[in-house]
Parts: C-alpha cells; structure tokens; sequence
C-alpha cells in the first residue's frame, strides 16, 4: 500500500461545484457504463459521462478504457499515481494559502530586499508529511517551487506580482453536450478538473497542467499534451465559464521531466490560437469512436495479432497496461484454458 498525503482539509474531488442545478442534474445522470436507451429506476435518459482520462484512455487503446471505465475495474495503485496525487495535493494546498495579505507581504520583503525571507515563508505554503516523502516528491515540489520563485521575482520587477497567483486552482469544470453517432443522438455530459488557471495580463486565461511523470520533447508528446489542454478549453466555453474566458494560452509543467529516461524537467507556454483548431479535430475525432464503441458494444485491442513482433505497444501502451492477463490481444485466457 502507497502512502498518500493530503494537506488540504479536503480531497479537491469531495468539493464538487457545479455552475448550475442544471449542470448538477446532467452529472448525475450520467454514467461511464452508458448503453443506448439506459434510463436510471426513475426512468429517466441516462447519458455517457466523457472526462479527460477516459478520451486520453480511449484513445491509447479502446479495450483499456472499456476495463477501466465501462467494466470499472480498478488499476492496481502504482508509486508514480501516489507521487503524481502527493504533488498535486501540495500544489493545491500552496495556491490555497495565497491571498493579498501574502501578496503583500511578499512586496514589502522584496522591496526590503529580504529575499531568503520570502522564500522562506512562501516555503511554508509546501508541507510535508512526518517522516517525509517516500517517493520522490521532494525533488518534484523542489523544481516545480524553484519555478515559481524565479516566476515571482520576473513578477514583481515587472510590478505585475497580482499575475503571479493562480485564479483558478484546481478548477472543477462541467458542461453538456449531445452529438450524433451512426443516426443515434447521443446526450453527453463533460467533467474536469483543471490544474490550474492564470491571467494573461491582457484580459484572457491560462490554462496550466502538472505533471509528475516523465518529459521529452518529440512531437507525439507535444500534441498528446495540446488533445488535454483543448478538452478543458472547449469543456470552459460549453459551460460558458465567462470568468476564465476567452483561453488564449494553455501550458505544462514537467518539474520531474527527467525520470525514467525523460529529457529533463521543463515547461511550455504556448498561444492556442492556431494549435487549437488541429487539437480540436483529434478530440472530435477520438469522442466520435469513443462513442461509437458504447453504440455498438465494440471496444477493440490497440494489439493484435497482425502487429509484428517488434511493435511499439509491446511496451507501449502494453507494457504497463494492467489489464495485459485478461486482455484478449494477449490470449492470456486462452492459453490457461487450453
Ligand atoms: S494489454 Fe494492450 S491491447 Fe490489451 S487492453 Fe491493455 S493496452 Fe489494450
């Protein structure tokens, strides 16, 4: 069993917040185990519930998002989920703790030029757990504070140091939706939770996303993390988030980068502008599959028998895919019955 650590009072998940009664009701008549037709006992329409995870599972490969949400068979807990919910709930709970009064401590020390002083009491905002870490997420909260601190000190030579604080932290976004598949209107209903949310000190927002797993800088990884940006974007204009609106950047950060193999740690600003037309098309293309599959109850392998020994999913999704035993890609099954 991993060890978690949650500063906050509570889990970011236990706070749901929904824009409307409207937006609350769709949530809770939706379902990831959607089938045509299904109603709940009041016989009301249920709807398929869309998330980031389960498009980026889906779009790895269809039959692990079919285990994981459709049949909801759990993932066995890993040392890298546990670090990446350790840092998030850190993060979280150090945006939390930054108000004006802290905004305006922190001035008066730089203009006092009391710089170890405010780092030390930014600092503060980053508890640990008694005993400390366990899996390496002192060296991630190391670089990614070692970001914000440089972040601070740009901020406020700029005299701009109100841009430095999120405005939004871990933001919990819902939205509806309805498209047509194979000539079946099907209703969807969208959640997220955004990392975090900045000014961009012209009247727009940018959208920010931590990771704590490994980073390189090749073009699959690049539109991978745009397909996750554009899911917020798009789901913030459908429930018509006015406050975080118009999106004109998205970013990640990487402050772990270089784990297993990775280029190193990193981070990236980027305009949407142009990158969201390409990323909107993949998240059309990849929902309409995605429901497809629950239209026709087909949720094929990313592996096959036709892939050449030396292919990529042998590793990749594969290779760490906890559902490999049962997998029929595998035979697995088979071969233990024969
Ligand atoms: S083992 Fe491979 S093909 Fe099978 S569910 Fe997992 S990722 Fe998909």
């Amino acid at each position: 069993m991993f060890k978690e650590f949650n500063p906050n009072e509570k889990n970011f998940t236990d706070e749901a917040s929904y824009l409307n009664k409207e937006l609350e009701n769709s949530y809770d008549s939706s379902v990831y185990n959607w089938k045509p037709g299904m109603v709940d006992e009041d016989g009301k329409m249920l709807k398929l519930r869309i998330t980031k995870s389960t498009l980026t599972t889906y779009k790895f490969c269809p039959r692990m998002y079919y285990y994981q949400y459709v049949l909801g068979l759990k993932q066995e807990p890993t040392e890298a989920m546990t670090r990446g919910t350790n840092v998030h709930n850190v993060v979280e709970y150090f945006w939390k703790q930054i108000d004006e009064d802290v905004l305006k401590q922190l001035t008066q020390l730089l203009d006092e030029d009391k710089h170890m002083t405010a780092k030390g009491i930014l600092r503060e905002f980053m508890p640990k757990p008694e005993g400390g870490f366990l899996y390496d997420e002192d060296i991630c909260l190391e670089q990614w504070f070692t970001w914000q601190w440089l972040r601070l000190l740009i901020c406020y030579k700029d005299n701009t140091l109100e841009h430095w604080k999120a405005v939004g932290n871990e933001v919990e976004v819902h939205a509806m939706d309805e498209i047509e598949v194979e000539g079946q209107k099907v209703p969807l209903h969208y959640k997220g939770f955004i990392d975090r949310i900045f000014s961009d000190a012209n009247g727009g927002f940018i959208l920010m996303e931590l990771k704590t797993g490994k980073w390189v800088n090749k073009p699959y990884k690049m539109s991978s993390m745009r397909f996750e940006m554009e899911f917020y974007k798009e789901i913030l204009m459908k429930s018509q988030h006015m406050e975080f609106l118009p999106v004109t950047h998205w970013g990640w950060e990487y402050p772990y980068g270089q784990i297993n193999g990775g280029d190193k740690a990193d981070w990236i600003v980027e305009e949407t502008k142009r990158l969201s037309t390409y990323a909107s098309r993949s998240i059309a293309n990849v929902r309409k599959k995605l429901v497809a599959s629950h239209v026709n109850d087909d949720f094929p392998t990313v592996h096959s028998d036709k892939c050449k020994s030396t292919c990529r999913h042998l590793s990749n999704p594969c290779g760490w895919c906890s559902y490999y035993d049962i997998c029929p890609a595998w035979n697995k099954i088979k071969e233990m019955t024969i």
